[in-house]
């Protein structure tokens, strides 16, 4: 097979629709939007998805993990009504007014006569409500004295009580397979007695950094190399979104060794790969995906940083080649590649949630790109400052940030005090 590596350069300032013949074939070659880009990694990994394989885990290391099947209620939630407060169980009608109290009942036991006219039952949280209450007065608004209460307000029928079933009623699905399980889903599997649950196996993401200048963690670089950092923060994004990362030796930049490591990255269920994606004379990895047949989705991008991303498919395996800038790497795994290894896990929804805060300060920026920008969200979430920093190499600035900026590429001003949009860090 013949590779190509001047054409992928013209494909990427042509801007057309091209399908080459004989090495890989690009189908979409003009520079998406940053909307168009992700709804592109979204539809193409559902549209391909299988989903992985099924495994069973005891509920308490369930937390994280994609469900695969659906759970129904094993009972009614409450199974029956509940006291919420502490108080006592009245009819409503007889209120205003003094009632006799005629026993308690505690959470755990049952009351075994009934609420008559003029009646009261002491109850705790969470207790059954006895026959013929209808309502609950809370403790601290009674007064009471020999074995009588008084209470001068109005009450509301069902004031303070949970009926049997509001929650969920037995048999009702109230989980669906999709979804990653969070503390609460785990309190629900626990409260409906499912001490094992089925949830999908954890996809595999090669990690494979590029680039002659990168030397490894543990070892001095010389003045003009770098270390690989960017393994190192792929492989914490990958895990907490739910991913297992393994760490691939780093290509250098040429087409034999970075061949040969791509053929180990396409065993895992997803490759990252970072660098080597931008026009530079030694800039190899399109070129060797190429060569491996790959389809390529689209190699560029309008947004900052990672202009130059390129996202495909090759051996039924998708594959995205980040900028190698250390701040391109992490933002682009965010907004991207992340939402990817979501849906390869078997995971439903995979929304990018980026609420609006407030300028602390005049913010400009040059129209045409969407920007993530490293910022500072104030502890209410209301209020966002950019954080100082020297470009997409900048690593210190980003551990200063919280959040990144996301200024959208229509509008070039926003003053102090507008609302901007934010994606967590
Ligand atoms: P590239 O996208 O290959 O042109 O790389 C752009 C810049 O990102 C390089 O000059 C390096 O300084 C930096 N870089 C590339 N790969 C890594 C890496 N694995 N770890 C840290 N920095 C990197
Ligand atoms: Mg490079």
């Amino acid at each position: 097979m013949v590779s190509q590596p001047c054409l992928f350069n013209i494909l990427r300032v042509a801007n057309v629709k091209v399908t080459t013949e004989g090495c890989g074939i690009i189908d979409f070659v003009g520079p998406l939007t940053f909307p168009e880009a992700r709804e592109t990694v979204i539809r193409k990994v559902r549209e391909a998805r299988h989903l992985p394989p099924v495994e069973g885990v005891e509920l308490a290391s369930a937390a994280a993990r994609v469900l695969a099947e659906d759970v129904a209620a094993d009972r009614d939630s409450p199974a029956l009504a509940r006291s919420v407060r502490d108080g006592f169980a009245v009819r409503a009608s007889d209120l205003p007014g003094e009632l006799a109290i005629i026993g308690e009942v505690r959470a755990g036991r049952r009351f075994s006569g009934e609420v008559g006219h003029g009646q009261a039952v002491e109850i705790m949280t969470g207790a059954p409500i006895p026959a013929g209450a209808d309502a609950v007065v809370m403790v601290e608004h009674v007064t009471r004295h020999d074995g009588r209460i008084r209470f001068d307000g109005t009450v509301q029928p069902r004031q303070f009580i949970n009926p049997r079933a509001c929650e969920a009623s037995a048999g009702e699905t109230v989980l669906h397979s999709g979804k990653r399980l969070d503390y609460a889903d785990i309190a629900m599997l626990a409260a409906f007695g499912c001490p094992r649950v089925k949830v999908f196996r954890v996809p595999e993401v090669a990690i494979l950094a590029t680039g002659d200048e990168i030397v490894e963690v543990q070892e001095t670089p010389a003045e003009f190399q770098v270390r690989n950092s960017n393994a190192y923060s792929l492989a914490a994004q990958v895990a907490r979104a739910g991913g297992v990362p393994r760490l691939l030796p780093v290509a250098r930049d040429n087409l034999a060794h970075t061949r040969a490591l791509l053929e180990e990255g396409f065993r895992a269920d997803l490759l990252l790969l970072s660098g080597g994606v931008s026009a530079g004379k030694y800039d190899v990895v399109e070129e060797a995906l190429a060569a491996l047949d790959a389809e390529f989705y689209f190699n560029r991008v309008l947004i900052q940083p990672g202009q130059p991303l390129v996202f495909g498919r090759a051996r039924e395996k998708f594959f995205f080649g980040l900028p190698g800038n250390p701040s391109s790497t992490m933002v682009t795994f965010e907004i991207f590649a992340r939402a990817a290894l979501e849906i390869l896990g078997g995971q439903e929804e995979v929304e990018l949630h980026t609420p609006f805060a407030r300028l602390t300060r005049d913010f400009r920026h040059r129209a045409g790109l969407t920007r993530f920008l490293p910022a500072r969200l104030s502890a209410d979430g209301q209020s966002v400052t950019p954080v100082n920093w020297h470009g997409s190499g900048d690593i210190p600035s980003l551990t200063r940030a919280n959040a990144y900026l996301v200024a959208e590429p229509d509008r070039a001003e926003y003053p102090c005090g507008e609302w901007i949009r934010v994606l967590h860090k």
